[in-house]
């Protein structure tokens, strides 16, 4: 079989720099540089696949993302006051100074609701019900 020179091809992230030998099974190896910097050898095929478009920085990149987003939620979804003054919920925000939450809405250039709740999904209900408020009107 005659192989295919991928020297110089770029396959994601990776540019072949050149051929690297022979794997035991038969395929062509190629070393490539990936754009991170680094350098891996991998098999021919695998770049023509779409199996190896990294030297693998760009799976540990998905990974830190993932774990990012998922922390993110966590800290939203428990609504810690003073971690943050924002809610994740427009129109409702945390009051340092009272240790409660503001639920807002402005309306036409009016504020149709400013009131302050103990809790979290008091001031969300309060917000809702003045957006259905506005709807209806
Ligand atoms: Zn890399």
């Amino acid at each position: 079989m005659k192989r295919i020179d991928l020297t110089g091809k770029r396959f994601g992230r990776l540019v072949v720099v050149g051929f690297s030998g022979q794997a035991s099974n038969g395929n062509a190896l190629w070393q490539c540089q990936c754009d991170c910097g680094k350098t891996m050898v991998t098999e021919g095929y695998r770049l023509r696949h779409g199996l190896t478009s990294s030297c693998g920085c760009y799976r540990a990149e998905r990974m830190r993302h993932v774990f990012a987003q998922q922390q993110k939620s966590v800290s939203a979804g428990a609504h810690q006051p003073g971690a943050k003054n924002h809610s994740g919920v427009v129109g409702v925000s945390f009051d340092r100074q009272t240790g409660k939450w503001n639920a807002r809405l402005f309306y036409r250039g009016k504020l149709i609701l400013n009131k302050r709740f103990e809790d979290f999904e008091a001031a969300v209900a309060a917000r809702k019900r003045a957006e259905k408020k506005c709807d209806a009107s």
